[in-house]
């Protein structure tokens, strides 16, 4: 059919446009952590078009290593949808999943995860490792990397480079010469 072709090439216009507006929910979760001094990771997940859940990354304030933004989001979306399996949901997420975080994606068995920045020493979505694809586990997820790239990735650097700043200058500060 003549048609299928445009219809097609629609469809994909319309998924990017939709990965790149729930990115955008997803960064404004990392802002959020940005500003509570937390490593700038945010994450949402959408269900049937519609978000779920919307979590960012709170280590420093629950004072627990395991919760990362996709952690969060993922039991947030389960008890929204009354379900541990979340086949039919997408999560989106400023940073590639780290290997606890895809290995809690494959335990809830999410159809597909869309991130923004790679991570190639620990990311597990292809970066250092693909746990999301891995053919001997049960479950195997979609990826789409890189959508808004440039923003996920700043706002890690600019915090980073934040922090140094301020351990420089916290090193400085009961040393009166400044040397
Ligand atoms: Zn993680």
């Amino acid at each position: 059919m003549n048609s299928d072709e445009p219809a097609a090439m629609n469809e994909l216009n319309l998924d990017r446009q939709s990965d790149d507006y729930f990115m955008g929910e997803a960064l404004r979760q990392a802002a959020k952590a940005f500003a509570a001094e937390e490593v700038p990771v945010g994450a949402v997940i959408v269900h049937q078009g519609r978000i779920i859940a919307r979590a960012y990354n709170q280590v420093e304030l629950l004072k627990d290593a395991t919760a990362h933004a996709e952690m969060l989001a993922i039991t947030q979306a389960e008890s929204a949808l009354g379900d541990w399996r979340l086949n039919e949901c997408t999560l989106y997420v400023t940073k590639e999943p780290c290997p606890m975080c895809a290995g809690a994606v494959v335990h809830a068995r999410l159809r597909r995860v869309v991130f923004g920045a790679p991570d190639a020493k620990g990311g597990a979505a292809g970066g250092a490792m693909n746990l999301l694809q891995f053919p001997t586990l049960n479950h195997q997820c979609e990826i789409t990397a890189g959508v808004r790239f440039e923003e996920c990735r700043g706002l890690l650097k600019d915090f980073f480079a934040q922090q140094r700043e301020n351990n420089k200058a916290s090193r400085s500060g009961t040393n009166g010469n400044g040397k």
